[in-house]
């Protein structure tokens, strides 16, 4: 018979509120192998653990059932506690009697038998579970870091300055992200590129890191410590060795299509480098445009290459590379525009979205940094600025709030009344979110010092209006119907996860949410890691974030791969699948369904009668194992149990249930 003690947490009023705990205690008391059970304010406290160390000393417990919050929060922490007073880790059993109890029922009666039965599955439960043990597994020190914007920037240069090799892979021919679009950045208003320029250098010349650009993830296998990584490295076209960066062929290219960079205000050549301080600094022939490769004539730029450096039968190559860790940080798209006919983009050309703008303001950009309309070539002297356009729109857009739109159309306001003296910016707002540090002052300085004037209220319509755009809207503040006649419409369009996100997460075994950002292992404490362990988050493909808040998150991860990366060894989880062999039939069931690869087949050798006959069954690469479980649900023989929860486990807890 096994001695099993039972900790009930209160969690403050969390779980008191709505639980009677001394109730649960006596019932606790009832159920069969317990011999003490106890209740503290907070469990996970020092005083709390410690009471549990001493419990299991004092009673001779062998098993341990904490009921309090979530495993996800702390069960590691629990597991330790017990593993100090001399247990096993895994002879702990977890009843989450607040997210699945006190936080989902008003019904204090309710939550009260909700909590006890919840104990009782996890009493039965704790009584079957068997020491399980962790075997000790090598790590490859190599980290993987995926997208060259600021945050792939970032984290690469963190995890290579404490002395360990990256691989940045970023898709397009060079580095930089959304950053490298921008010009002055909130809140100090430095410029852009010369903030970036030196880090996107830092990488190209960094002895740690090597960079793949015009290259993206095919294929991800493996674990913590050891993932196995395809790479395709597209086929640029252009020999980078021989390339000196020269820039004939830009020239001469006959074919043009809009330019990505500049947010198709101007066009950009076949062969291009996407903007003038791009790391590499060579170009790449796009393939889809080039006349060679659509219609089989032209070769100008071979041609014109003093360098030969156009190979124009140039592959895709795919690498395999071994990494320890990988570092997730492919940013966003700005939302498309295509439900917000109203606003008269793309049917007006001085309608423009806010990263167009940006372009605009760009000493690089399309207009040499001057603010001009596309329509006539002219400084606007009004322009209309619309906040939340895809943001905080439930029937239309994004539910949520794009986090950045109103500090960059203040930042829009204030550089517009510099460049262009005597304009006048007209805001309209929903709220005005200035959470950041500085940010309420900078603000501040485009209505109190630039004059923007600001209107709380939605713009229901856009029309042209001779040279001009009519601007209607409501001033919810007065209730007044609000007609601007404008020379320029600058929509501040909201941040989209990567359309893409979802495909790249399944390769990587991680998971998005309903909006396809990457989803964090928990959102507080574990804001950079994903439910994958050795998997790591930095930048907007996680969520909207400004510039700051993105570089603190790609140092958090580099933090994250460097302290796996400076451990001896990994320790494997032990809660893996195992195959029972004279239950498994050898259909493979199981081999099909498991999303790691960690099934195969076996031959062995069996006794049958007098004679020894060879037939296959599975067998489990438990380095591979992620304890996922697909594998048991498939096995209808049920030859292939999870440690830590098998189907005896299981079933056990449905009776419990069930009493
Ligand atoms: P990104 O910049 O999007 O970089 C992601 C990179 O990953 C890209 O290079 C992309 O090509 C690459 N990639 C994507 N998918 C893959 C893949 N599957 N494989 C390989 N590579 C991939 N913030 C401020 O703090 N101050 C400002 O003034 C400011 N102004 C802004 C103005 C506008 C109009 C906008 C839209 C944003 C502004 N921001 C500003 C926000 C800022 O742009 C972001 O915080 C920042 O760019 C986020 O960087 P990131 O690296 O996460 O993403
Ligand atoms: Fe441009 Fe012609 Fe070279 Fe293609 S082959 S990139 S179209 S110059």
């Amino acid at each position: 018979m096994k001695r099993i003690g039972v900790f009930i947490c209160w969690c403050g009023s969390n779980i008191a509120g709505t639980v009677d705990i001394d109730k649960v205690a006596a019932a606790a008391g009832t159920m069969n192998g317990v011999v003490y059970v106890d209740q503290n304010k907070y469990t996970c406290s020092e005083i709390g653990q410690a009471m549990i160390k001493d419990a299991i000393k004092e009673y001779k417990l062998d098993r341990v059932v904490i009921a309090a919050c979530s495993p996800r929060m702390h069960e590691n922490t629990f597991r330790k506690t017990v593993e100090s007073a001399g247990l096993n880790p895994y002879y702990l059993e977890i009843a989450n009697i607040r997210e699945q109890c006190s936080w989902v029922h008003k019904d204090k009666e309710a939550g009260t038998a909700k909590a006890i039965s919840l104990i009782r599955t996890a009493v039965a439960k704790a009584a079957m579970n068997e020491a399980l043990f962790a075997v000790e597994m090598p790590i490859t020190r190599r980290a993987l870091v995926i997208g060259g914007g600021i945050a792939g920037i970032q984290a690469a240069l963190d995890i290579a300055d404490t002395g360990f090799e990256v691989d940045l892979v970023e898709r397009e021919p060079s580095l930089g992200g959304r950053m490298a679009q921008l010009d002055k950045t909130f809140p100090t208003l430095d410029c852009s590129a010369c903030i970036l320029t030196p880090k996107m250098v830092d990488v190209a010349q960094h002895e740690k890191i090597r960079l793949f650009t015009y290259a993206e993830v095919e294929k991800v296998e493996g674990y913590l410590g050891n993932f196995t990584v395809t790479i395709r490295h597209r086929a640029r076209s252009v020999d980078l060795q021989k390339c000196t960066g020269c820039g004939e062929c830009l020239a001469k290219c006959p074919a043009k299509v809009a330019s990505e960079f500049e947010e198709g205000l101007v066009q950009r050549r076949a062969i291009y480098t996407p903007f003038p301080q791009a790391v590499p600094n060579k170009p790449a022939i796009d393939r889809a445009h080039c006349r060679f490769f659509t219609t089989g004539k032209c070769k100008v730029c071979q041609k014109v290459c003093p360098a030969d450096a156009i190979d124009y039968e140039m592959e895709d190559r795919l690498l395999t590379n071994g990494y320890g860790a990988i570092v997730v940080a492919t940013g966003f798209d700005t939302h498309k525009l295509n439900d917000y006919g109203e606003y008269a983009y793309g049917k007006h050309p001085d309608v423009l979205t806010s990263l167009e703008f940006e372009r605009l303001l760009n000493a690089s950009g399309p207009t040499g940094g001057k603010i001009l309309r596309p329509s006539d070539g002219k400084a606007p002297k009004t322009v209309a600025f619309i906040q939340c356009v895809g943001s905080r729109d439930k029937a239309k857009g994004n539910s949520y709030c794009a986090k950045i739109c109103c500090m960059y159309t203040a930042k829009h306001a204030i550089l517009l009344s510099e460049k262009v003296p005597g304009s006048k910016a007209f805001v309209f707002y929903i709220d005005v979110r200035t959470a950041g540090k500085d940010y309420e002052e900078f603000y501040t300085r485009a209505y109190e010092e630039c004059g923007a004037s600001y209107i709380k209220g939605n713009v229901s319509k856009v029309f042209p209006e001779g040279e001009k755009l009519l601007v209607r809207g409501v001033d919810v503040l007065s209730g007044a119907l609000v007609e601007l006649l404008v020379d320029m419409v600058v929509l501040a369009v909201s941040v989209d996860a990567r359309a893409d996100a979802k495909e790249l997460a399944k390769k990587l075994a991680v998971t998005v949410n309903e909006h396809k950002f990457f989803t964090e292992a928990h959102p507080k404490l574990r804001p950079v890691d994903t439910q994958t362990a050795g998997i790591f988050l930095a930048g907007v493909c996680q969520g909207p974030k400004d510039i700051p808040e993105t570089v603190a998150q790609a140092s958090a991860a580099a933090v994250k791969v460097a302290a796996i990366f400076s451990k001896q060894s990994l320790l494997s989880n032990p809660t893996v699948a195992e195959v029972e062999q004279k239950l498994c039939s050898g259909d493979m069931s199981c081999m099909a369904v498991c999303p790691y690869g960690a099934i195969s087949e076996q031959v062995v050798e069996e006794r049958r009668g007098r004679e020894m006959v060879t037939r296959k069954i599975a067998r489990v690469n438990v380095a591979l194992c992620q304890g996922c479980g697909a594998c048991t649900v498939a096995c209808r023989p049920g030859a292939i149990n999870l440690k830590g929860f098998t189907n005896q486990q299981i079933l056990a807890e449905v009776d419990a249930i069930c009493l």
